[in-house]
């Protein structure tokens, strides 16, 4: 990621904070002394002490929600999503996360045809209870889609929460636990031997953790000819997984990246869930020796009830969690201990408050986080992930990407990498902006989303 090197003044201007960003600062105290108030907000008229009403209720009418849209743009190649909440008051609003890539159009619809009447009107500071209403809002629940629409929103109300009380997100949340965000970097090559140097620039920069794959989720290119190919069936685009050849090769790959890289690198892989059980628990057990930092979403969501059987058969530790929609589904897993990374997509879970509550569920059975931060998170959602990475006691690792200079432009203010450390800025709300007639220049699009893997027959492999 570029770092960006703005000064706190220029990220107040660039943040939108306009009257209302300076509630606080310069605002605040003139209101403050038209009610007889000092800026702590803690004397009445009289002069006497009253602690019964903070300083930001002091008498002032309720900032409400005045307008809500979506900004599709694809700055990097990945459809991203972004939820701009504007505010009653003049130059007040927040941005969140919204990212589905694969059906970008659709959520962008959820949106701006359904958030708006619902929205408008409403008190920004009550985030738990907009999050409450908007998700039984629709009646039928738990989907994609709508999930990453009411992400977008909750993370743009804190946002503007972060900007009302002039304070960074991770403030908000309790303040920081660490310095900064340990990250993991992915490192892929068509041989072992690649893997490893790849590994290794990545050490080179600082990266403690880096996840391995040898030609991408599958190992695809493992693949001959397939006979559905031959026999004209699917589509000329459809992909080939041969799962056996898979999960003979990842072990191979992870003894030649240790002997090659060393015991102290952490590495990671992600399975994809494109693996029967009883290959992956069989594939876990090889691996135990290499000593993976986690095995990354081992099951298909179908196959989930077979996880205390997976965790049973191996010691390698597993992160799970990508495609669940609802914090509710991560319950039984947690509580039985079934995995130890929360692998979840915050732009999709319903935003920061219900990853704030699942992390939270995580302390207390020794599940950490580590949530989804590929391309198809926008930098918004990159940085509301860092907040909440910055406060939770169990935080696992983060996975991170690097932005490109044209992603940056259109979102300044995106957090940055050093050293394998991801760091937010200072400014208050979540730190990112987002350039809204650069980010028109680079439509989405419905390219996305068509993966189709095939066995050799031609059956679907479900991911
Ligand atoms: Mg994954």
């Amino acid at each position: 990621m570029k770092n960006s090197n703005l000064n706190r003044r220029q990220l107040m201007k660039m943040l939108g904070l306009g009257s209302a960003g300076s509630l606080l600062g310069s605002a605040v105290p003139t209101m403050a002394k038209a009610n007889g108030r000092n800026g702590a907000g803690d004397l009445s008229p009289s002069g006497s002490r009253d602690k019964s009403t903070p300083s930001y209720a002091a008498g002032l009418p309720p900032v409400t929600i005045r307008s809500v849209k979506a900004i599709g743009t694809a700055p990097q190649g990945a459809n991203l999503v972004i939820v701009k909440v504007e505010t009653s008051e003049p130059g007040l609003y927040g941005i969140g996360c919204a990212t589905f890539t694969q059906r970008a159009e659709v959520v962008v619809t959820a949106i701006n045809n359904y958030l708006p009447d619902f929205c408008i009107g409403k008190d920004v500071d009550n985030i738990e209870d907009l999050w409450q209403a908007t998700f039984v809002s629709s009646y039928w629940r738990n989907g994609p889609v709508l999930n990453n629409a009411l992400s977008g929103l909750n993370q743009a109300l804190w946002d503007i929460k972060g900007k009302r009380a002039n304070m960074p997100v991770y403030q908000l949340l309790g303040g920081k636990s660490r310095f900064a965000v340990d990250c993991y970097a992915h490192a892929d090559g068509k041989t072992p031997e690649e893997v490893a140097t790849n590994v290794q620039k990545y050490m080179d920069q600082g990266f403690r953790h880096v996840r391995i794959q040898q030609g991408g989720y599958g190992s695809l290119y493992l693949a001959q000819q397939p006979d559905f190919k031959d026999a004209g069936f699917g589509r000329a685009t459809d992909d080939f997984m041969d799962a056996r050849a898979y999960v003979k090769a990842v072990p191979k790959m992870f003894e030649v990246v240790r002997k090659t890289c060393g015991e102290q690198v952490e590495l990671l892989h992600d399975t994809h869930e494109r693996v029967q059980p009883q290959d992956m628990i069989n594939m876990c057990k090889r691996l135990e020796e290499f000593d993976p930092y986690w095995i990354e979403d081992p099951l298909t969501p179908e196959n989930m009830h077979l996880f205390p059987q997976l965790r049973a058969a191996t010691t390698v530790p597993f992160s799970m969690g990508e495609l669940f929609n609802n914090q509710n589904e991560f319950i039984d897993y947690m509580t039985r201990r079934d995995f130890d990374y929360i692998r979840c997509h915050v732009s999709q879970i319903g935003g920061i408050t219900p990853a704030m509550k699942i992390a939270h569920l995580g302390e207390f059975f020794n599940v950490k986080s580590g949530w989804h931060g590929p391309g198809d998170v926008s930098p918004v959602g990159h940085a509301a992930q860092c907040h909440i990475d910055l406060n939770i006691w169990n935080f696992g690792i983060q996975e991170s990407v690097f932005f490109s200079d044209q992603l940056v432009e259109v979102f300044p203010g995106s957090p940055t990498l050093k050293k394998g450390y991801m760091y937010v800025n200072e400014a208050p709300g979540l730190g990112v902006d987002i350039n809204e007639k650069l980010a028109a220049k680079y439509p989405i699009n419905n390219n996305a989303g068509k993966w189709t893997i095939r066995k050799r027959d031609g059956t679907i492999i479900r991911p």
